[in-house]
This record gives C-alpha cells, sequence and structure tokens, in this order.
C-alpha cells in the first residue's frame, strides 16, 4: 500500500523548491514537487504565480523536516558571518574577497 505523501514546505519558486529537494537527496530522503496554482493569484504584472510543494512519504516526514531546519540554521549562520577588514576595520559580509570600504584583499580568516 502506497503511504500518503505529505506536504513538508510550500515554496514560492520552483527554484527554492528544487534547492530543498536536493538537500532531502543528499539525506537519503526521496521527495517530490507539486505545483500548485494559486487561485487568484495572477499578479499584477501578469505573470503566473504558483506555489510549489514539497513532498515526501509519510515515513520521511519528521527526519526531512530535521534536515531542512538544520539547512536553514546553516544558512543562517553563513549569512551573519561577517569578517572585519585588517586594512579599515569595516565589516565585510562573507563571501566578499575585498573590503568594500577599502578594497584590501582579505585573508582567508575561517
Ligand atoms: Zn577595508
Amino acid at each position: 500500500m502506497l503511504q500518503e505523501p505529505k506536504t513538508i514546505a510550500t515554496f514560492s519558486s520552483e527554484e527554492e523548491a528544487h534547492l530543498a529537494a536536493n538537500v532531502l537527496q543528499d539525506a537519503g530522503i526521496v521527495s517530490y514537487l507539486e505545483e500548485a496554482n494559486v487561485p487568484g493569484a495572477l499578479g499584477l504584472s501578469g505573470s503566473m504565480m504558483c506555489e510549489v510543494n514539497l513532498c515526501v512519504a509519510e515515513a520521511d516526514q519528521q527526519r526531512a523536516r530535521e534536515v531542512l531546519a538544520r539547512e536553514k540554521a546553516a544558512a543562517a549562520d553563513e549569512s551573519a558571518t561577517t569578517r572585519c577588514c585588517p586594512k579599515c576595520g569595516a565589516d565585510v559580509a562573507a563571501g566578499f574577497d575585498v573590503c568594500w570600504s577599502c578594497e584590501a584583499p582579505l585573508e582567508d580568516a575561517t
């Protein structure tokens, strides 16, 4: 008997949903995406709005939620990491190789 698939997350873009699906796949969880058109959500721009549901088997539901929560926390950590420019002391967001203020190259001090 097939297990009832459960929607564990809803995304506003297919890209985000695919990213989450990849994360689950890495964790060994089979998931699939289900596009749900939102009634009456034809935007002012005229573009079609849709939501994408990320679904997993009921048995994987709990684990999938945990995996996504961990991933989210890790992403938040990363974006919160700033480095201090050794030359002028400005806070430079992670991912930048040079200081936005004085353009000094930053040491990889991680
Ligand atoms: Zn600087």
